[in-house]
């Protein structure tokens, strides 16, 4: 079975817009993550579950998180 949890995205620092890579599995388990370029810090969310139910479609699967990452950053 592929472990989507060793994918790395992209996600987008909300204050500064510094592009970096995380992995799913901290998306996944809402893990507090720091921007390398300003320092701060952001917590993760995975609000629509995407991780959970769209493991039968990898694509999705980066879609919807990527969508939900983005409603994150607030
Ligand atoms: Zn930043």
């Amino acid at each position: 079975m592929f472990n989507l949890d060793q994918i790395w995205i992209n996600a987008a620092c909300p204050k500064c817009n510094y592009s970096f890579e995380i992995q799913i599995i901290d998306a996944r388990l809402e893990k507090l993550v720091y921007c390398p370029n300003c320092k701060c810090s952001i917590q993760l969310k995975d609000e629509s579950a995407s991780v959970h139910t769209s493991t039968k479609n990898i694509n999705n699967a980066i879609n919807e998180l990527n969508k939900a990452l983005n409603i994150s950053f607030k």
